[in-house]
Formats: C-alpha cells, sequence, structure tokens
C-alpha cells in the first residue's frame, strides 16, 4: 500500500524508519497530473532503490505571475491510483502553506548563476530559483540517496545537477530520456491545454529539431539552420520564444559542430507554450 503524507514532520518521520532499515531511497520529484513520462521516471526509480518516494507539489514559486499557476491540472486521486499501481512506497503531497509557511516571499532561496537566466529562465524570470529551492527543500526534507529527472526539462536537469555539485549534497542525480507521443510530441501536462488543431500541429515542433539534427551533421557549421529553422516553425503557426543549438553541458551556444551538442527550444502555439530538446552524441554516451 502507498502510504499518503501532507507534514514535513510525518514524511521525516518515515525516511528515519525506512533508513533505519538500511533502505535505498529514491525520490521523484513531480507536480503531478502524472503521465507517462513521469511513470517511466518511477520505473527508473524503483529499479535503482529499495523505497521511492514522489512528491507532488505545485509549486508557486516557480510561476510568474502571468503564468497558469492557478489553471495547472490537479489530479491527485487518479495519480494516487497510478503510483499504487507501481507499488510506490509514499506519496509526500504537502500544502503551500506547510511549504511557505510565512509566504513565499519571505523564504529562504537557493540560486545557481549563469545557465538559469538564460533560455527558460530569460522567458520565465525567477523560474529556475524556484525549482531549486524546492528541490533543495525537498532534498534536505527527504534525504534521498538518488533523485530522477527527465531530459524534458534539459536546462532545469543542469542546473539542479550544478546546485548539487556547488553545494555538495549526498544524492546521485539520475536522467530518464524524453517520453513521447507515438507523433514524437514530448509528454507533458500542458498539452492537455491544445486544442484539437494546436494538437496535431505540435508534432512539427519535434520534427523540426530532427530537421535541425540532420543539418548540424551534414553541415558542420551551423550558418542558416536556426534562421530556416523558426522561420518553419512560425508558417506553421508557431511563435518562437527561443531556438538554439548549444553545448550540451555547458549550455553555452555553439556554432560549429562538437562531440556533445543539444538543440534547446520553447514555442507557444496558442496560449500554450511547450519546451523539448534534441540531444546529439558524436560518441557513443557512456554516461
Ligand atoms: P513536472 O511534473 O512537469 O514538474 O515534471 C516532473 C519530472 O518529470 C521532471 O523531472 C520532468 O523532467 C519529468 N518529465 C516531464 N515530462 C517528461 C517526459 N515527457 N519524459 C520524461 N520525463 C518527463
Amino acid at each position: 500500500m502507498t502510504i499518503v503524507v501532507d507534514t514535513i514532520e510525518s514524511v521525516q518521520q518515515l525516511i528515519r524508519d525506512l533508513k533505519s532499515k538500511s533502505h535505498q531511497i529514491a525520490l521523484v520529484p513531480t507536480m503531478g497530473n502524472l503521465h507517462a513520462g513521469h511513470l517511466a521516471l518511477i520505473k527508473e526509480a524503483k529499479s535503482l532503490a529499495d523505497d521511492v518516494l514522489v512528491s507532488i507539489f505545485v509549486n508557486p514559486l516557480q510561476f510568474g505571475e502571468n503564468e497558469d499557476l492557478a489553471r495547472y491540472p490537479r489530479t491527485f486521486e487518479d495519480d494516487k491510483i497510478a503510483l499504487e499501481k507501481l507499488g510506490v512506497t509514499a506519496i509526500f503531497a504537502p500544502s503551500v502553506k506547510s511549504i511557505y509557511p510565512e509566504g513565499q516571499q519571505n523564504h529562504t532561496k537557493v540560486s545557481t548563476p549563469g545557465i538559469s537566466t538564460q533560455f527558460c529562465g530569460k522567458s520565465r524570470p525567477g523560474h529556475f530559483d524556484g525549482v531549486t529551492t524546492i528541490v533543495c527543500k525537498l532534498f534536505n526534507i527527504a534525504q534521498p540517496d538518488i533523485a530522477i529527472f527527465g531530459q524534458k526539462d534539459y536546462q532545469q536537469l543542469l542546473i539542479i545537477k550544478k546546485m548539487v555539485a556547488d553545494l555538495g549534497m549526498p544524492v546521485k542525480i539520475i536522467e530518464v530520456p524524453t517520453i513521447r507521443d507515438h507523433d514524437g510530441l514530448a509528454l507533458s501536462s500542458r498539452n492537455q491545454f491544445l486544442s484539437a488543431d494546436e494538437k496535431l500541429k505540435a508534432s512539427f515542433f519535434y520534427k523540426t529539431l530532427q530537421n535541425c539534427e540532420k543539418a548540424i551533421l551534414q553541415n558542420k557549421k551551423f550558418t542558416g539552420i536556426l534562421t530556416s529553422a523558426k522561420s518553419t516553425l512560425k508558417s506553421h503557426g508557431f511563435k518562437v520564444d527561443y531556438l538554439a543549438i548549444c553545448n550540451a553541458v555547458s549550455l553555452k551556444k555553439i556554432t560549429e559542430i562538437e562531440a556533445k551538442m543539444v538543440i534547446l527550444a520553447a514555442v507557444y502555439l496558442g496560449n500554450t507554450r511547450l519546451i523539448d530538446n534534441l540531444k546529439i552524441s558524436l560518441h557513443v554516451d557512456r554516461d
């Protein structure tokens, strides 16, 4: 049976009990509304640890003022059924009040300089400070041995790795490849905001990243690749927030082929913001 805990004290008691039995603990932080992408993370967690703790918390600190916090889908009962089926040990689903008792603005913040102000951080100022603050807090509360994150949020993944390295946190970060719909669209809780027509168009987003990959591998220099991809996206009804070819480790923009690259992108279809990325490794990846 999956246990549901909603206070910091109760989850800490649970963790103490599990650790007293020398259990390895995996944490999977989520905002709920679980789909096959989240479930892939949880399955990976199950294969690596004795106990899996899934947190479900729609973190107001990572949403900007005009963003979709209020309409973010909350489906706790369905999530619980899915997590029970997977044999998750516990769900930590705290209230906003228990995480930010004095309000978000008065809470201590964790911030990673540099990469957190580019790309999604530029379009969503403060977003990544909200993410690092809640993830750091969850790590402190749950003291997991490992924590699992999706490559779907590639910039977020690198920022969390940086936070863990910079602050010497004793947790191993495991990454899981993006799970996609049959048409290539990366699964996301925000896909349900798309109309039927937008949903059809949305698959073109990942196709564009795949076309960029082909062009990168054929041309070696990237002149014109991004301009042409952006104008194709626009002609298909997308508003491009950013599209960039970066070093996959530093996230610095690059203009020539390198061993490990990533194409990062965010677009709007109507009011819905979609992000995706495509990693390109010229050699077999052993990490
Ligand atoms: P969220 O609930 O959107 O905050 O996501 C929680 C975790 O699930 C993050 O580590 C995401 O990167 C990961 N995730 C979300 N969508 C996918 C997906 N389509 N494939 C793999 N992981 C995902």
